[in-house]
Parts: structure tokens; sequence; C-alpha cells
């Protein structure tokens, strides 16, 4: 049964350069219980599709088409209505979780804040609640760290308050945008193990947006490999991870692959100025005549005129 069901979302910005058109009929359905990730290269769309969901564009922004959720459309519904799931059903966690905390508040308070917000106790137990949400995040000595400030707090320790802050509510749907990016390699692992923990205990539904097909193979069960603003594969992970079928996602895999990095060759197209045809032409080594001049539908998964033959 689907949580969440993304049907045709267009989003434009207007810009003094023009409409910018960042996400073209973005399709994409999740599972109650399911995970998935959004990769590709930056400024590809993946975090508009996240900020979509939230409704937290800026306000130069045009969306169109639906988000369904728990069969709601987020897209349609009130102010008040869209604050009740934001941060309540649907939360979601960033790349700078120092960005997303005030300095001026105990991170406990903060995650105390976050439990009251959500009516889960009554204000005197809040405390005790938050504390309970440190130790399961995995904050050591959470008694003591509750009175302490942001700054007093390690990268991978304030990533921890921010999913404390997500869990307070033990959302239906997690969206997780680079959670891991700013972190160095061990504590990377650790966030990764915290999160498939969580997902896994609560029967969550996680969206993973991420460059790192690392993370995303660790957490994710199906991927859905973005370009320019749509999706031009998307399946089973270990199925396209193993067997990638459109030139982009073989690129993609190529460039992180264990004989060092092999950049993409040429660069992402702008978005104000999209080629003609399939949108990955300029850069595939496989074009033919046929790719300059037809863009390619999504079939099966796929987005490529040419697959079965490469
Ligand atoms: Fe490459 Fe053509 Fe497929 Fe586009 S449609 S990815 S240019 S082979």
């Amino acid at each position: 049964m689907n949580l969440l069901h993304i049907n045709d979302l267009h989003v434009n910005f207007s810009t003094k350069a023009g409409q910018v058109r960042v996400l073209s009929g973005f399709c994409l359905d999740i599972e109650k219980g399911s995970s998935i990730c959004l990769v590709g290269e930056s400024g590809c769309g993946k975090t508009i599709v996240a900020l979509s969901i939230m409704r937290l564009l800026p306000e130069n922004a045009q969306v169109s088409g639906e988000i369904q959720f728990k069969d709601r459309d987020l897209l349609i519904l009130e102010k008040e209505e869209i604050r009740q799931i934001r941060g309540h059903e649907i939360s979601m966690i960033f790349e700078q979780p120092a960005s997303c905390l005030n300095p001026v508040f105990t991170v406990g308070d903060q995650i105390a804040e976050s439990v009251r917000a959500n009516g889960l106790c009554k204000k005197n137990e809040a405390r005790d609640a938050a504390i309970e949400l440190m130790r399961l995040t995995g904050i050591p000595s959470p008694k003591k760290r509750f009175d302490q400030y942001p700054h007093e707090f390690s990268g991978g320790m304030l990533q921890r308050v921010m999913i404390s802050i997500a869990m307070a509510s033990k959302p239906a749907l997690l969206i997780a945008d680079e959670p891991t990016t700013s972190l160095d390699v061990t504590v990377q692992a650790q966030i990764v193990e915290l999160i498939k923990d969580l997902i896994t205990k609560f029967g969550m539904s996680l969206l993973l947006i991420t460059h790192d097909l690392g993370v995303a193979a660790e957490l994710c069960r199906d991927v859905a490999v973005m370009y320019a603003g749509e999706i031009v594969e998307s399946g089973c992970l270990n199925e396209v991870f193993r067997h990638p079928k459109h030139p982009y996602t073989k690129a993609l895999l190529r460039a992180i692959s264990d004989d060092g990095l092999r950049p993409i060759k040429g660069s992402v197209p702008e978005l104000t100025n999209l080629p003609e045809g399939c949108w990955f032409h300029p850069r595939c080594p496989f074009a033919e005549d046929q790719c300059r001049l037809s863009k390619p539908e999504l079939k099966n998964g796929i987005r490529c005129h040419l697959w079965k033959k490469n």
C-alpha cells in the first residue's frame, strides 16, 4: 500500500534569467515501511522533491501535480493542515544539523519542545521523554547533555539530536537529505546504523536523498536515479546497482568504482537551456540521431531509447 504517491510533479522557479524548470513530470511511490533513495549529481532536483513534499519551497516556486500522503493531496492542504503533517507524520533531517538548531537554547529544550508540539505527553513529562529520545539515538549521558548547548556537541552528536527531534512524533515517513555528508567516515557509519535501526524498530518509510551510493546501498531497498529534474532509471537497488541499464546510471556507478574516481564526461545541463531530444545525449557515449531528435519516455523504469542495445 502506498504511503506517498507523487504524480506528474512539476516545479518551476521564476528567476531574473526566466523560468527555470527544476522538476519535470516527476513520479514516485513509497510504500508503507519501505525505503527508497534518490541519487544523482548536485542540481538534479533531489532536494526539491523533499522540499515539495514538506511544502517548504521558496515563494518563487510554481508547483503542479499531486503529492498524495495517506490519500490527502499535500499540495492543496491549507497551511495549518500541512503544519499538522510536517514534523508530525513526516519528519526531515538535513545535511547541516548545526544550522537547524537554535544556538541559544539547550539541545534538551529543543527536543522537549518537539515532544510537546506533538502533544504526546504532558508538559512536565517532556523532559523525561526528551531524555529517552536522546538515549534511543545513542547520545551518551543524556541527562547531563540535556542541558548543554549545540556548540558543545560534535557534528555526529548534533545529527543524533536532529534525529531525536525527528523521531519525537514517530513519523510514518522520514526524509533524510544527505544526513551523513558532513560527517567523517566513522561517524557516518554510526549514523547509518542508527537510521537503519530506527526505521526497522518503528516501521517507518524512508526517503533518502544522497549522492553517496554506498550510504544508499546500506539503507534502501529501492532507488531512483535522477538527471536534470527527472527520473532516468528506477527499481530495486540491488538490481539497478548490479545491472544498470541507463547510460547515466552506468556512468554514475563507474564514477565511484574501485579503481578510482572517474568523473562523468561533460557537465550537468543548464536547466534554462535543456538540449533537444534526450537530455543526457551531449554526455552519452551511445547517443545516436534518434537521441538528439526525440525525448525518451520512462518505460519499465528506464528512460532511454537504446538501453537494450547498449
Ligand atoms: Fe544515451 Fe540515447 Fe539513451 Fe539518451 S536515449 S541515454 S542519448 S542512448
